[in-house]
């Protein structure tokens, strides 16, 4: 051992190398690293909420962290916060609590299947009676259960998007004795009250006349879905939310729901029900025209030679297994070069903007290195998109955003498919 080559170097007491503190016996590794000292306080304060006994099955395989999409923009995911809980971190008021956007990919690769969909909004339930809620989230609570949206704008302004638009609408509500319609629109809160979604739902009626739907919508009794405020722990707003809607599809008689917004989908197609005692023939808007798709390409009348990209909404896809209807509709753009993105469909990226990430800008921005909805962008610049096509309303407003504060701006544009629908039907641009 005299002349061994590691015998000439010194170990020193505080070493720093490029941020990482390897300080100390350098033959640390060697010695035990399990964790002998656990709290599980704030573990079996979770797993006793109806919705958090998955928390504590995790058996830190950590599948779930490279899928995480948080953690691909700072440290997050499950394994991460049951080893935390583990050794007693009070996730009751913590900022991991809201960092979750709830897109299911964890629970997609998880042997064990620990539910954040279940665990988070269990726990956030129990936060909120504890009035441990961010400010930003807190406001858009209060305009949900006030004005029946996030933004907080009067019921009147519902409709404001109609005014000065030649479109053919039927607005039920302000009909006496309104004969049946084969469509109820759920039209939801960013087409209504968002400029951008405004460009959309206008689109969205010219397609639907251009294809001779019969359809009608809820104006000023329409109100916010409510999936979003049920994954952020307002279960009593979301069925009063159930409870109001409801009664309008009850009351305005119709063969099938279509809606805009894949969360409103996921909530009457799943979570209603519970609520309410009614099944919703419900149908997202592209599965919808994806059944008309032949009639669409018939009333095309212009192409749309761009490079473009899409961008699978998780509450379209991971939690509905819906992944060809905008697909079918992509596809049927005539002169458009599709161009998938690495992270698509089961493993599609999140925006950022579900489970209450919609809200929650200030919060992610102190934990993360960068918004989801910029790391998305950056992907659809890499891949040679340079448009990027959604079906949520959350989402045009979101990237348009991102491409602005990535410094992309002229780059990529964003577009909802039925903008483009719109426009390839000859009806000018939307956006
Ligand atoms: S995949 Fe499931 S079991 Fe594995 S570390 Fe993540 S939460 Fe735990
Ligand atoms: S649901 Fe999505 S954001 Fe939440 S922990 Fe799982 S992978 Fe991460």
């Amino acid at each position: 051992m005299g002349d061994h080559k590691y015998q000439k170097w010194v170990q020193k007491e505080n070493v720093v190398i490029e941020g990482v503190d390897i300080s100390g016996e350098w033959n640390r590794m060697w010695e035990p690293r399990e964790i002998t000292s656990y709290d599980l306080t704030y573990m079996d304060k979770v797993t006793a909420l109806p919705g958090g006994e998955s928390m504590d099955w995790c058996y830190q395989c950590a599948q779930c962290i490279p899928v995480c999409p948080i953690n691909q923009v700072g440290s997050y995911g499950p394994r991460k916060i049951a080893r935390k809980l583990q050794t007693g971190m009070n996730l009751f008021e913590n900022a991991d609590l809201w960092l979750c956007t709830t897109c299911m990919n964890c629970l997609r690769v998880c042997p064990k299947e620990v539910d954040m969909m279940k665990i988070m909004p269990a726990v956030r339930e129990q936060a909120i009676l504890d009035g441990n809620v961010p400010a930003e989230l807190q406001e858009m609570l209060q305009n949900v259960a006030e004005y029946g949206n996030p933004m907080g704008e009067s019921v009147r302004k519902r409709v404001k998007w109609l005014r000065n638009f030649d479109g053919q609408v039927r607005v039920l509500t302000e009909e006496e004795n309104p004969d049946p319609v084969d469509v109820l629109w759920y039209v939801s809160d960013y087409y209504s009250y968002h400029p951008r979604g405004n460009d959309a739902a206008r689109s969205m009626v010219r397609v639907f006349n251009k294809l001779g739907v019969d359809f009608g919508i809820l104006g000023k009794e329409e109100r916010c879905d409510g999936d979003s405020q049920r994954l952020v722990g307002e279960v009593g707003l979301f069925e009063q939310l159930a409870e109001q809607n409801d009664e309008n599809f009850q009351k305005y008689s119709h063969n099938r729901l279509v809606v805009s917004d894949p969360h409103a989908y996921n909530a009457f197609k799943n979570f209603y029900p519970k609520v309410t005692g009614h099944d919703y023939n419900v149908e997202h808007y592209t599965q919808f025209l994806a059944e008309q798709v032949d009639a669409i390409k018939d009333l095309f009348t212009a192409e749309f030679p761009r490079k473009v990209t899409f961008h699978d909404p998780c509450y379209l896809g991971r939690h509905n297994g819906e992944y060809t209807a905008p697909r079918t509709l992509i596809n049927a753009i005539r002169g458009a070069e599709f161009i998938e993105m690495y992270r698509i469909k089961e493993q599609g990226y999140c925006c950022g903007g579900g489970g209450g990430g919609m809200w929650l800008d200030s919060l992610v921005a102190d934990h993360t290195t960068e918004r989801l909805s910029e790391n998305r962008v950056k992907e659809a610049i890499e891949v040679g998109a340079d448009v990027l096509i959604v079906c949520c309303p959350y989402e045009v407003s979101r990237f348009e955003d991102a491409v602005k504060s990535t410094n992309n701006d002229g780059k990529l544009e964003v577009w909802d498919i039925i903008e483009i629908i719109d426009l390839c039907m000859g009806n000018g641009a939307a956006a």
